[in-house]
């Protein structure tokens, strides 16, 4: 078993000032694979205290060599990729192959769209253009907001925490990370990435801890300028009241119910795609098109199918090589899907694949049955709250209009999904339907993009440009001088 009690402040890995044990289980065993600390109020502010103080040198190095430093993050990556990989699999349960073909990558590629979105900055920069460079005039500077605080979930570990820290430190701003508790390891792996790579001591830092402790203390603290979090709506509401004294800046990565409209006209590939776009990562992504919602003309072949393809989906080990689904991330999660199938069976869905208990095989680990309902009505509790694991609802509909209405009827706001061969009606969903994102047809978002939502599932917009805005305030100065030496730096 790892132990791995320390916390990484101001360049150094040092112990915590109470030590309060927390195991982190393996979900495909249920043993515990490693002991953590939970930090207390003293952690969280010598964290801060490092992120405060080396602030004004980070804020002030030349952004190329802010740029510099971020990109040999990379090359520790690549010399540990495997060992990463099986982190995120014994930690969070995504098999090795998943966590190698599709979790890990989620670093190289967040942080690659990043640094060239990031050349693209006007770090100063007059307000109108058509004015003669030789006068004093107004002119705009983007500045790092200042000390952030991140805080991140288990479900896809490290793409969260590149979608946060990357931007941050790229911005000119110094961080604390908190990881989620229940995988904290490949965290505290992007710790030793940052060590390895010669970021400047106090400009990253991480503090283990659960969100009523270190994440509760890093909304409210006083010298924290934003909080960037990705999470339940629950926390995220939470983290916003805690904040609400300091008025910093509050950015939100939130829950999910994503509609996916399948037409009649839709590829013949389109009900496997969705389905295994679905069960991807055991259903735990806030962007999982868990309510399919189909044309009635297609209903019942669609249906069919859909179960056939569930059926086909193997449950497995996280450690096992091949092309299964691994286990839930824990206990809780695993009673609270158990509990969404019963509540599915008991308000009349019509279960045609997986159900209640462990697949057949099993007598541990939190392994659930790829499930679907079909039948689903809009309002019963399986179309309206977000379940986070295997468990598609399957809806009928008769007309476009009704399956936007459908679809846009929900708290959350997150991906939108079509399925049709009719460019013209993709692009006019595209524009109807209430989210951050749309997929048309399988096209997932390209290098560059943005994550994001509307609604109750947060309204950040994370990747790409938008997502280094995300940590630069603009600051307006009036009577710039751009012919003074140095005015354009
Ligand atoms: P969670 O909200 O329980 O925990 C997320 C993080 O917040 C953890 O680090 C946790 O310790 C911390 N936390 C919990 N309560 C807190 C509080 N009161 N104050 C401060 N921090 C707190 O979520 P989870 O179970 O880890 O992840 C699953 C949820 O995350 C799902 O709802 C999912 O939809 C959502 N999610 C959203 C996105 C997105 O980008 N929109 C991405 C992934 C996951």
């Amino acid at each position: 078993m790892l132990i791995k009690r320390e916390f990484y402040i101001n360049g150094q890995w040092v112990a915590p000032t109470t030590p309060r044990d927390h195991e982190v289980i393996n979900p495909s065993t249920e043993e515990p694979c490693a002991v953590i600390s939970l930090g207390d109020k003293a952690d969280t502010d010598a964290a801060v205290a490092a992120a405060k103080a080396a602030f004004p040198a980070w804020a002030a190095t030349p952004p190329q060599e802010r740029a510099r430093l971020i990109a040999r993050i990379l090359e520790q990556y690549n010399a540990r990729l495997q060992e990463f990989a099986e982190v995120i699999a014994m930690e969070m349960g995504a098999p090795i192959d998943f966590a190698l073909s599709d979790q890990a990558p989620c670093l190289p590629w967040h942080t690659t769209n990043f640094l060239k979105a990031f050349d693209r900055i006007d770090w100063i920069r007059p307000l109108d253009p058509s004015l003669p460079a030789n006068q004093p005039q107004p002119a705009v500077a983007m500045e790092p907001i200042g000390v952030v605080g991140l805080i991140t979930p288990w479900n896809w570990p490290v793409n969260q925490i590149a979608l946060k820290a990357i931007p941050a430190m790229l911005a000119g701003c110094t961080c604390v990370l908190k990881p989620s508790e229940e995988a904290p390891l490949n965290g505290m792996m992007f710790a030793e990435f940052c060590h390895d790579a010669g970021i400047p001591a106090g400009v990253f830092n991480l503090v283990n801890g659960d969100g009523a402790g270190v994440g509760s203390q890093l909304s409210a603290h006083p010298d924290i300028e934003m909080i960037s979090f990705t999470g339940s709506t629950r926390a995220g509401r939470a983290i916003s009241v805690a904040a609400a004294q300091t008025l910093k800046r509050v950015t939100l990565e939130l829950g999910g119910k994503g509609a996916n409209l399948l037409f009649a006209d839709a590829d013949a590939k389109a009900v496997e795609r969705s389905v295994r776009r679905m069960m991807e990562n055991t259903g735990q992504s806030c962007n999982a098109p868990s309510r399919l919602l189909v044309e009635r003309s297609v209903y019942d072949e669609t249906v069919a199918k859909a179960a056939a393809v569930a059926d086909s989906i193997k449950v497995g080990p996280a450690l096992e090589h091949g092309a299964h689904v691994g286990p839930v991330v824990n206990k809780r999660q695993w009673d609270q899907i158990q509990r969404y199938i019963q509540i599915g069976i008991d308000e009349g869905a019509r279960l045609v694949a997986g159900g209640p208990g462990l697949p057949d095989g099993f007598n541990r680990g939190y392994y659930v049955k790829p499930t679907i309902f079909a039948d689903v009505a809009p309002g019963m509790t399986i179309e309206r709250e977000e379940i986070f694991g295997p468990v598609l609802s399957i809806v009928p509909f008769e007309t476009e209009e009704e399956a936007v209405r459908i679809a846009n009827d929900t708290p959350y706001g997150l991906t939108n999904y079509v399925q049709s061969g009719d460019p013209v009606r993709a692009n006019r969903l595209g524009r109807q339907l209430r989210s951050g994102m749309v997929e048309v047809n399988g096209k997932s978002r390209g290098a560059g993009s943005f994550f994001g939502g509307v609604k109750q599932s947060g309204r950040a917009r994370e990747g790409g440009i938008w997502g280094l805005e995300e940590f630069l305030e603009p600051k307006g100065i009036s009577g710039y001088d751009f012919s003074a030496p140095g005015a354009a730096e």
